[in-house]
């Protein structure tokens, strides 16, 4: 059903206080109800206790609580889990909670679909639809927690922004839920433990680079040749690589913050040294990272997993250069929740 009530979850903590004054009451009820939604993450107002019942029903004639829904948990033998989440206008996004011995990893979505066209990526045969909003993204975290401490009684420790979408595309609204992921009246994270994963969007990585951010950067290349890259990610016409490099340098000088690569290698596209070579040259300047992504085939004949004698070109080029490498294999294949297979198939 569709309500002309505001959701109660896009007002800050100060827009909730002034409510609260604005209807002859304390200004701290704002507070408790702050805590209710965020910390707490309540999904009724019923569920308010320590409210009287006048107030919570006053709340319940203003506001609506738009909350996500797991409609579809899905486990792999390998134990990674994908959820089917559905928002309150019915589209579905997905994300994925990967346990490792020590860790555990949430995969979270930032749009309904995706900005971009790279040619590899089922999300992007989706377009993009909408971006979420703060409170849809922040809900995937809180799902993937709770299932963590259900399944493998921990917490979740790490998150990366590697679901559907672009993050760098819905940026307010993925650093609005940043926030609410590291405040203490939020989930109480350690940014250092949030990755944001872009297809390289040069003037939001300088934008976030002023902005000072204290998560991580991961930056998908997959080549550092401008004709192949901008062949498999068409966006690379517009978006440059020397113009991502300037964003990327100027991102180190701000942060010194290392940053990731992921990089997959695919037979006849990037296989070859001069390709190594040339991934070496783009990263250099600063510390940084290289993940050799397995590709998950998405049915697309024109993309092939490269052979390991290919992946070792680039593990024997990269070590050579001091540049760290690791070779990732993929999680949770079978139940299609692997990097670029997210496409709310089911
Ligand atoms: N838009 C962001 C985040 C989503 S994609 C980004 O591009 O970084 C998450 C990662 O999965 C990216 O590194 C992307 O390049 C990779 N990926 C996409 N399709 C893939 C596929 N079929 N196999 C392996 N990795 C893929």
């Amino acid at each position: 059903m569709k309500s002309d009530k505001k959701d109660i979850r896009a007002l800050t903590k100060e827009q909730l206080r002034d409510f609260f004054v604005s209807q002859g009451d304390k200004s701290f009820r704002g507070n408790q109800v702050y805590e209710w939604l965020w910390q707490k993450s309540a999904y009724s107002f019923e569920a308010m206790t320590n409210l009287s019942k006048e107030t919570r029903k006053m709340l319940e004639d203003n506001f609506v609580i738009n909350h996500i829904k797991v409609d579809l948990m899905q486990r792999s033998n390998d134990g990674t889990i994908k959820n089917a989440v559905r928002l309150h206008d019915d589209l579905v996004v997905e994300s994925v909670l990967i346990p490792t011995k020590t860790r555990t990893t949430a995969c979270v979505s930032s749009q309904v679909g995706c900005s971009l066209d790279c040619k590899f990526c089922a999300t992007a045969r989706l377009k993009r639809m909408r971006n979420l909003n703060p409170d849809e993204i922040y809900d995937q975290v809180v799902a993937i927690d709770n299932e963590s401490k259900l399944y493998f009684g921990r917490r979740l420790s790490n998150i990366v922004f590697m679901g559907m979408g672009e993050p760098l595309m819905n940026y307010n609204n993925v650093l609005k839920a940043i926030d609410k992921i590291t405040s203490d009246e939020g989930l109480g994270m350690s940014p250092k433990r949030i990755t944001v994963s872009t297809s390289g969007v040069p003037k939001m990585i300088r934008k976030m680079a002023d902005d000072e951010v204290k998560f991580k950067l991961a930056v998908s290349l997959h080549s550092a040749i401008d004709e192949v890259r901008t062949s498999i990610m068409p966006f690379n016409a517009k978006f440059t690589l020397a113009d991502l490099r300037s964003s990327l340098v100027y991102w180190y000088e701000k942060t010194k913050s290392r940053i990731t690569y992921e990089y997959v290698v695919w037979k006849g596209i990037n296989d070859t040294q001069e390709a190594a070579n040339a991934l070496v040259d783009f990263c250099r300047f600063a510390p940084s990272k290289v993940n050799l992504i397995e590709y998950n085939p998405i049915d697309d004949g024109d993309f092939k997993q490269a052979p390991d004698s290919a992946i070792q070109i680039y593990v024997n080029t990269l070590e050579r250069n001091g540049i760290t490498v690791t070779v990732r294999r993929s999680r949770g294949k079978d139940i299609d929740a692997a990097c670029g297979q997210l496409a709310n198939k089911q």
